[in-house]
C-alpha cells in the first residue's frame, strides 16, 4: 500500500488488463507518473472515450462506433460469402493477409458451455437471421482448431446446411516453408486427411 489512495487506485485499475498482475500494473501506474503523464492523460480520454462510444455492428457483431460498421455497409464486398470467426482480432488477421472481399460474422467467442457461452451468447440466432435473408450461398467457418472452435465450427456448419448454404472450412495444414519432421502430429495428421489432388 502506498500513502496515496489515487495511486492504489490506479495500480488496481490496471489490473484488469490481461496479463497484468500487481508488479506489473505497479510499473505502469509509476511509469505513467513518472514519465509519461501526457501520453497518460491521452490515454485516459481515449480510454474513456472508446469505452462509451464503441458498440457492436448490428449486422456483424464486430466493434464500430455506428449501428453498421464500415464493411457491412461497404457496396464493393462481396454479400454472397460470409466469413465466420471467433474475434475482432481473427477478422483483421483474415483482412491483413488475405485478399477476402466478402463479409464477416464475429462470433465474439466460441461455444463453450462451461463458460456459460452458448448459441444465444454468440448471436446464433442474429446469424440465422442474416443466411434467411438469402443473400449467402457460402458460410466459410474460420473458427480456430481448438477443440471448442471445431464444435463451434460443425454447430454452424449444421445451421449452414439447414438454411440450403454451403459451409466450407478453413484448411489446416503444415506451415509454409515448414519441416514435416518438425510438425507436430495432430496438426500433420489433419494435414494428411485433407490432402488435395495436384493440378
Ligand atoms: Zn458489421
Amino acid at each position: 500500500m502506498s500513502s496515496s489512495p489515487l495511486l492504489n487506485d490506479l495500480i488496481e485499475a490496471l489490473r484488469c488488463l490481461p496479463g497484468v498482475g500487481g508488479k506489473s500494473a505497479q510499473r505502469m501506474a509509476f511509469h505513467l507518473l513518472e514519465r509519461e503523464r501526457e501520453r497518460g492523460l491521452k490515454l485516459a480520454t481515449v480510454l474513456q472515450q472508446a469505452m462509451q462510444k464503441i458498440g457492436h455492428c448490428t449486422r456483424c457483431r464486430n466493434f464500430s462506433e455506428t449501428p453498421v460498421c464500415a464493411v457491412c455497409a461497404s457496396s464493393s464486398r462481396d454479400r454472397h460469402v460470409l466469413c465466420v470467426v471467433e474475434s475482432p482480432t481473427d477478422l483483421a488477421a483474415i483482412e491483413q493477409a488475405t485478399g477476402f472481399r466478402g463479409q464477416y460474422f464475429v462470433l465474439m467467442g466460441r461455444l463453450s458451455p462451461l463458460d456459460g457461452l452458448g448459441p444465444e451468447e454468440l448471436g446464433l440466432g442474429l446469424l440465422s437471421e442474416r443466411l434467411a435473408e438469402g443473400e449467402v450461398e457460402e458460410l466459410i467457418l474460420a473458427t480456430n482448431p481448438t477443440v471448442e472452435g471445431e464444435a463451434t465450427a460443425h454447430y454452424l456448419a449444421q445451421l449452414a446446411r439447414a438454411a440450403g448454404i454451403k459451409p466450407t472450412r478453413l484448411a489446416h495444414g503444415v506451415p509454409l516453408g515448414g519441416e514435416l519432421e518438425y510438425v507436430d502430429r495432430g496438426t500433420l495428421a489433419h494435414a494428411f486427411g485433407s490432402r488435395q489432388s495436384v493440378d
